[in-house]
């Protein structure tokens, strides 16, 4: 029998477009491995919500191609694989994250002791972190000039549809996805999950289509309503690399030459978005530290409050605000949150409650099916203030004027904070102020906006004043 090669899945859970699964399959019969590594990532390893993606991910996935399941350390599991089957080598996707470039060596070795090639691809970002450099050969800290330098280098190209993999049918043992009780533990939030969400390449496709078909046209101007429904909702789809950026990117650009310019502004600002997660991953690489140290070193002394009760509030959606705990609520409820409201709800917490951003992180690393270390790290940072481009220390949002803004009639705040269903629209973000006969069973504000705007510019002023 021919020696197999091993194609060890990651954050790349699909079969087109992949190269690393078309060299696979050109070099020989091939053993589609996925492996459940809590060790690796030690604390960041896959939160609640991410372990129920990826449960439906891998059962779609396996549907496809038959998937050998394996739990333990990476770069173990594959010496072990390696030895069982005598495979001559492994091919697999770069993944970004800090202990993935320690873990990528030591397969490199494992597969060095084991006399098996070792063949590593991109194609989870569009640009590798190191290829993208200002003049001075240096990182980028400045989204703008990034997203240019990006511009700069033209369009991406797709690996192509590469031959189907055939699958080797020597003995492997693997485990029983059930077995690996990715659901949360009771209580099973992400029971509900499967109305919003289709985990997997097809659900991917679909996602993109249907954006294509109803939002872009509005994506520009509607991108900021969380009431209405134009943006893609493709980032979980994304992080699990169910689809590639480039496939999304080459996408919207077929959708602007065939819309014969009307979609241009608003493809446009797509892609400016696909960049952003981009430029996460290029500090990412460049300052691996960013998931637990402030981007901005001035604020390693901020003086960060310790408020268990107030930080349950906020997670519970419980504020009184009416903007934000619709979102922590849709975020209990979906696995997911608008953008807007992200940026609102992670305001509310770094600056009206003065809770850390790390405190924060954490738990939409748990929450979030999107759940990405760079992404959710990099816009954490930026909300709070201590990232990289970071949000002008003095911009506070105000949970009313953001709410009234974004969601004038109260649609989104009526559909997930249901108590305050038959408030007037113009008490729908303030219902403290509502008359007596308009009162609901919803808390009242559990701090002043204009007293929490003044608590957090003194205490981002001192920074400031620390710093210059
Ligand atoms: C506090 C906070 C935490 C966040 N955590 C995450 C996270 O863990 N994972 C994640 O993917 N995104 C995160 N984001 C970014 C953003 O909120 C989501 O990517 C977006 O809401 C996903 O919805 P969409 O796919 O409909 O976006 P669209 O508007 O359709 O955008 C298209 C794609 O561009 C990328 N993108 C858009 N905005 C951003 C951004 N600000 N930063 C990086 N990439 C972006 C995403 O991949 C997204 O799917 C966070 C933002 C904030 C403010």
């Amino acid at each position: 029998m021919n020696k197999p090669v091993i194609m060890w899945f990651r954050q790349d859970l699909r079969t087109r477009d992949l190269a690393a699964l078309n060299a696979a399959a050109s070099a020989g019969e091939v053993i589609c491995l996925y492996i459940l590594d809590d060790e690796t990532p030690g604390e960041w390893k896959i939160g609640g919500a991410g372990r129920w993606w990826l449960r439906h991910s891998l059962a779609k996935l396996s549907r496809d191609v038959k998937l050998v399941l394996r739990r333990g350390r990476s770069d173990e599991v594959l010496a072990s694989v390696i030895q069982e089957t005598g495979a001559s080598a492994v091919y697999f996707t770069r993944d970004y994250a800090p202990w993935s470039a320690p873990l990528e060596l030591r397969v490199k070795s494992v597969c060095g002791k084991a006399g098996a090639a070792c063949h590593r691809f991109g194609g989870y970002l569009l640009h590798e972190p190191e290829s993208i450099q200002n003049g001075s050969g240096e990182p980028y800290r400045v989204y703008t000039p990034f997203s240019r330098a990006c511009f700069a280098t033209g369009e991406p190209r797709l690996p192509g549809a590469g031959a189907r993999p055939v699958i080797w049918q020597g003995a492997v043992r693997s485990e029983n996805l059930d077995d690996w009780n990715l659901a949360p533990a009771q209580p099973n939030w992400a029971s509900q999950f499967g109305t919003t969400w289709q985990p997997g390449e097809e659900g991917a496709r679909i996602a993109l289509a249907k954006f294509i078909e109803n939002g872009l046209a509005e994506y520009a101007e509607g991108r900021d309503r969380p009431d209405k429904a134009f943006t893609s909702r493709l980032s979980p789809h994304l992080h699990w690399g169910e689809i590639s950026p480039a496939q999304c990117w080459l996408a919207i650009r077929a959708a602007m030459a065939k819309a014969g310019g009307r979609f241009d502004l608003s493809g446009e600002k797509f892609l400016r978005e696909i960049l952003w997660r981009e430029f996460s991953y290029h500090i990412l690489h460049h300052w691996p530290t960013l998931p637990e140290l402030p981007f901005r070193r001035e604020f390693a002394d901020f003086p960060w409050g310790n408020d268990a009760p107030a930080l349950q509030k906020w997670q519970q959606g419980l504020t009184g605000y009416p903007i934000v705990d619709a979102g922590m609520r849709e975020l209990w409820a979906t696995g997911t949150m608008h953008n807007r409201v992200r940026m609102v709800a992670a305001s509310f917490l770094t600056k009206h409650l003065l809770i850390s951003w790390r405190e924060g992180a954490k738990w939409f690393w748990d929450t979030l099916v999107d759940a990405d270390i760079a992404s959710n790290s990099a816009s954490w940072q930026w909300v709070a203030g201590c990232g990289a481009d970071a949000a002008p220390y003095f911009r506070i949002f105000n949970p009313v004027l953001q709410g009234e803004k974004f969601d004038p009639d109260g649609a989104y705040v009526r559909r997930w904070v249901p108590e305050l269903s038959d408030m007037p629209r113009e008490y729908i973000h303030r219902p403290w102020q509502a008359p007596e006969n308009f009162k609901a069973a919803y808390p009242a504000p559990m701090v002043e906006h204009g007293f929490a705007r003044a608590r957090a510019l003194l205490a981002l002023k001192q920074i400031k004043a620390g710093a210059a």
